[in-house]
């Protein structure tokens, strides 16, 4: 419908030009801007041509060389404003609307003079203040040497059209909930980013976010809510993107990020990493507290793939894996994986809160050496600070954080708190001793780990070689060419690694060989039994032999008893970790012991 009547204008303004270029040849012999010519048209000589003119719904003014207005017809007082008194004799910049620059009119004028003829959008303004956009189409009459004689503006307001046409355009490359992009558009500038980065030596970055059981938000809370979440999400999104970046929206949960000429391919980890601290905030939709989190997978042009269609799967597909991963969390695309747990409802929140806002500790377990029974280290354990509850220990919260997706943002924690301790401590004049800091199997395969540690040394003051990770030896076994690339990076960092609760997990010993790690922790339960089990007490003497034939050195966890402390020292175990020396103890507690004892025996 409204391409016909576009149509009909079209045709209505060629043959209303046509009749005009006409007559006005016909009176050119009269001479330059010959009144003849307007009083022709004004007294409808010709009467079919003025019929024309004055009824067709195309604005139409006629200029002299110098601009100056002639003529105008009916059209041009109903669309503009002005009458023939307002406007003959002065030029059109009567209309304009100052939203165009100077450039803008020379370079129309210089087309104009080059081929006589112009056309294009204009904005103007109509005499009641409000602008509207004319498309104007402007020929020059010549004389027949060729000077300019008259210019005849045909124009319409397309104000509604173009709004109208934008409208629909808009629609068809946005979503209609977040007014993102859709995939459509993000397709076509991925393609657009494509064809800019193909020479250089400069990365695409494509981040596929889905959020975490958004459903269980839509079915409790209802769909409009839901919808205003997403908005809500969306708005926080676009806000934290800045540049080039692209945010579109997938339908359902889904988001993709895409990052053009990314210099390395190490900055998409830094950009997840913001959008994922971006959400924890929460969110307030109809009185309720909401909180999201999200999984992103990331796959690169041109490392991974060189379409649009297949960078994206591939970055779906790693966002699975980070979903399998405990959620809350980024993948790169070919990397990880992790089944997970189930938890009621009222325990994550009160847990989500406490990890948020800080309502965890530290509680530290000294590390002694067997030998002369000095403090050498200790050992970071966190503890969930519970207002009814008192201190929770991990066991009980660990894997629910897993679950909830929020054990990176955990042990980030941790690893800083107790990163900032050590550093204290040495500052306040103690001899240095080393911090001992588990993470999870999901901190572990955080493609940005080395770099997030590195940063938080570097920030807290405290050198690597103080510092010490414990992975459990499940962790380490589970994925071992990736593990062995992580540990080595650390390792090249100056880090310590300790392999925790060591014998329970089927660590192969062709590759505990390869492994760059540093010390063996014997588990507990082989520790428990040393004084009634001898199959414990040969496991525990295997395991130190195995350790010193590799030049590790061994620690042994859990000692609450002097025969424990006894069997071990005999088979050289070089340090002692448990109840026998220390319960986990809170800062100020670990800090009156260091001053006290700093030689135990
Ligand atoms: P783990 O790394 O093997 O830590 C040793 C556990 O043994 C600690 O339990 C400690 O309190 C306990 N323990 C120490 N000495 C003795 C003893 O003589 N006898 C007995 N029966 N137990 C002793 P906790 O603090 O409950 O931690 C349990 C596990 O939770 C840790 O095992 C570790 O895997 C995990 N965990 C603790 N803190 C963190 C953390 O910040 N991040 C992560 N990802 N995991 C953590
Ligand atoms: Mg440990
Ligand atoms: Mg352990």
């Amino acid at each position: 419908m409204f391409s016909r009547i576009v149509h009909q204008l079209k045709t209505f303004a060629a043959s209303g030009r046509a009749l005009l270029r006409k007559h006005i040849g016909s009176h050119r012999q009269s001479g330059h801007g010959d009144p003849r010519f307007y009083e022709w048209i004004k007294t409808g000589k010709n009467r079919l041509a003025a019929h024309v003119v004055d009824h067709i719904s195309e604005g139409i003014v006629v200029t002299d060389s110098k601009q100056a207005v002639q003529y105008i017809n009916k059209a041009f007082t109903q669309i503009t404003g002005y009458t023939e008194q307002d406007i003959v004799g002065r030029t059109p910049r009567l209309l304009s609307s100052g939203k165009h620059p100077p450039e803008f009119y020379r370079g129309m004028w210089s087309d104009i003079a080059g081929t006589g003829k112009w056309a294009g959008d204009i904005w103007n303004r109509r005499k009641n203040g409000e602008t509207f956009l004319e498309s104007i189409s402007i020929t020059t009459v010549r004389d027949r040497s060729g000077s300019a004689l008259n210019y005849i503006g045909v124009f319409k307001d397309v104000t509604v059209q173009r709004k109208l046409e934008e409208q629909i355009r808009f629609q068809a490359y946005h979503d209609s909930v977040t007014r993102l992009p859709n995939r459509n558009l993000l397709e076509e500038r991925m393609a657009a980013s494509i064809a800019s980065v193909a020479d250089g030596d400069r990365f695409m970055a494509v981040l596929f976010l889905d959020l975490d059981r958004f459903k269980r938000i839509n079915d409790t809370l209802g769909h409009a809510a839901g919808d205003r979440l997403l908005k809500t999400i969306a708005d926080r999104l676009t806000g934290c993107l800045v540049g080039e970046a692209t945010i579109a929206r997938f339908g359902g949960d889904e988001f993709v990020v895409v990052v053009p000429n990314l210099p390395h391919t190490d900055d998409s980890s830094a950009i997840a990493q913001k959008i994922i601290l971006l959400l924890t905030s929460p969110f307030y939709i109809d009185q309720h507290e909401l909180y999201v989190t999200v999984s992103i997978g990331i796959s690169h042009y041109p490392i991974d793939a060189a379409e649009p269609y297949m960078l994206i799967k591939y970055a779906d597909q790693a966002m699975y894996k980070a979903k399998e991963l405990g959620r809350n969390n980024f993948q790169l695309y070919a990397s990880g994986e992790h089944p997970p747990l189930l938890q009621p409802l009222s325990l994550e929140l009160s847990l989500r809160r406490a990890i948020l806002n800080e309502g965890l500790t530290i509680h530290n377990q000294p590390q002694i050496n067997a030998a002369t029974g000095e403090i050498v280290g200790v050992e970071a354990l966190v503890r969930w600070q519970h207002p009814e509850w008192g201190f929770i220990a991990p066991v009980h919260f660990i894997p629910l954080a897993e679950e909830i997706g929020l054990i990176t943002l955990l042990d980030q924690w941790v690893l800083r708190q107790a990163c900032i301790q050590a550093a204290a401590w040495q500052q306040q004049g103690y001899a240095p001793i080393r911090i001992s800091v588990n993470l999870s199997m999901l901190q572990f395969r955080q493609p940005n780990l080395g770099s997030f540690i590195a940063e938080t040394l570097s920030q807290t003051g405290l050198a690597p070689e103080y510092l010490e990770i414990e992975l459990t030896e499940s962790i380490v076994m589970s994925n071992p060419e990736m593990t062995m690339r992580t540990l080595h990076q650390l390792k090249e960092m100056g880090i310590r690694i300790s392999l925790d609760d060591f014998g329970v997990g089927y660590s192969s010993l062709n590759y505990l060989k390869k492994l760059p790690i540093d010390t063996i922790k014997i588990d507990q339960s082989f520790v428990r039994d040393i004084p009634q089990d001898p199959d414990d007490r040969a496991i525990v003497q295997t395991i130190i032999h195995l350790s010193h034939n590799l030049s590790l050195s061994v620690i042994a966890e859990g000692v609450e008893n002097d025969e424990q402390l006894h069997f071990l020292k005999l088979h050289e175990c070089e340090e002692i970790q448990g109840y026998l020396f220390s319960r986990p103890l809170p800062t100020e507690e670990m800090t009156r012991l260091l001053t006290a004892a700093p030689h135990l025996s």
